[in-house]
């Protein structure tokens, strides 16, 4: 009997592998091994809707009538290679004819900022219903970290009436994204929507509260000594740990923001660890069109996966969900036999405040960059050109048909199919 196909991550790349697979006709077993507890679904309304309601891209009976097992709240712990094994962290082991590392990134984390109670990432559905809970207690909200999902969360919560801050260490947001010109117009709309964008500052240090509780088991009025009422018992006596709250941010420029609650939005990390010492590098498994890496057998795909970047040749990944959704597609493509197609230029979207950012191409460098449309009236288009072509279009307010066209206007550098090993 074969082991057939065993995905590592339950997310949209292994979602889309297993549509493209069954909808070829194709029935190997396919196995998706999923850290959370819940059947693949879509992240991009973790952010842009407050709660983000059900994003489960199918229903559990989809998997059944295809065959698919899903092993859900079970995280992979180690790849034997040589066995084709993958370990579990429940002590099982499970074999594969092909394994498609598909676990995509996690948060990155700010050490001064670690141990709060109430300070958090948003990546899952988890995160979501925790963040979600915190804004429906009011706020205030501090943001830390101006990229995509931070200003996206920002916009939400002013949306619900929460008092918000954001606080960027570059001089603005988006910094790795956005030349200067939508930036500018990008802090604009966040501030005249209400939220305060402190830019070219970090978080210096975190200023605990002093109603910080401590966890662990209450004591009874009589073991306490106390007569009226109960209070947790002190660390000491029951081995418990105090819960910490953050009430104020202390800024690298001298001021402080007042928070009761922090979300940390300052990038991730592809969530590969578990590869270390399976041959694969465990920063990031880097992968060719079709997504194979140079082990035999073994992919990789979305935000776990990396290719080299055209400007610098470094290993980066996608952390987009086009390129994911495209990368799981190839490597479908690839175990039915299909040629690889050329990747195309990297895009993404963002919904902020009601608008819609669209990008494709790279628009970082940029030597030039030419305006159609309104800024002030939040709906143009901006070509960003190097080199006398267009590397980049940025669309603020336009619908979803018109990146099609942006892309048609869009130099694509070559780049040589190159294989991973
Ligand atoms: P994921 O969707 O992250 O799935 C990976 C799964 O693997 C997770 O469930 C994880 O728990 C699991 N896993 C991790 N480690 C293990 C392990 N060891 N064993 C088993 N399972 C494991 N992109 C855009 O282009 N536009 C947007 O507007 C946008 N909005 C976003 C909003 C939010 C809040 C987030 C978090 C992302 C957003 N993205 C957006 C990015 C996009 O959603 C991701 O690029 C995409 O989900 C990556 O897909 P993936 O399959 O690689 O990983």
């Amino acid at each position: 009997m074969t082991s057939g196909l065993l995905i590592v991550g339950g997310g949209l790349a292994a979602q889309r592998c297993c549509e493209v697979l069954r909808a070829a006709g194709d029935d190997r077993p396919i196995t998706i091994v999923g850290a959370e507890p819940v059947r693949p679904y879509d992240r991009p309304p973790l952010s842009k809707t407050v709660p983000a309601g059900d994003v489960c891209f199918r229903p559990a009976e989809w998997y059944a009538e295809r065959a698919i097992e899903l092993r859900l709240g079970l995280a992979a712990c180690g790849l034997e290679p040589g066995r084709r094994v993958v370990a579990l962290a429940d002590g099982s082991r499970l074999p594969y004819d092909q394994l498609l590392i598909a676990c995509g990134a996690t948060p990155r984390e700010l050490p001064a900022l670690g141990g709060f109670a109430n300070v958090q990432a948003l990546r899952t559905l988890a995160d979501a219903a925790r963040l979600a809970s915190a804004l429906a207690g009011g706020g205030p909200l501090a943001v830390v970290g101006a990229g995509l999902i931070g200003l996206e969360a920002a916009a939400t919560a002013a949306r619900m009436g929460v008092e918000v801050t954001v606080i960027e260490a570059a001089p603005r947001p988006l910094a790795g994204i956005l030349g200067p010109r939508a930036a500018a117009w990008l802090t604009a709309l966040h501030r005249a929507c209400g939220v305060v964008v402190r830019t070219g500052t970090t978080v210096a240090a975190a200023r605990e509260g002093r109603a910080g509780a401590w966890a662990g088991r209450a004591v009874a009025p009589e073991e306490s000594g106390a007569t009226n009422v109960r209070r947790l018992a002190e660390p000491e006596e029951s081995g418990a740990t105090r819960v910490r709250h953050v009430e104020a941010l202390e800024l690298s420029d001298g001021t402080r923001v007042a928070c009761a609650h922090v979300l940390v939005g300052v990038g991730v990390r592809p969530a590969t660890g578990w590869l270390a010492g399976s041959g694969l590098d465990p920063a990031g498994v880097l992968v060719d069109e079709a997504g194979r890496t140079a082990l035999p057998g073994v992919f990789a795909a979305g935000d776990a996966a990396c290719r080299p970047d055209p400007r610098t040749g470094r290993p980066v990944a996608g952390g987009h969900w086009e390129s994911a959704s495209r990368e799981g597609a190839a490597v479908a493509a690839a175990l039915l036999g299909r040629p690889a197609r050329p990747a195309g230029p990297p895009s993404f979207w963002s919904d902020q405040h009601g608008i819609r950012l669209q990008c494709v191409g790279d628009p970082r460098d940029a030597e030039e960059v030419l305006a159609h449309g309104d800024l002030a009236g939040d709906c143009f288009e901006l070509d960003h050109l190097r080199d006398g072509r267009i590397t980049a279009v940025l669309l603020a307010g336009r619908p979803p048909s018109a990146l099609r066209a942006a892309r048609a206007r869009l130099h694509v550098p070559h780049i040589p199919v190159r294989s991973a090993a």
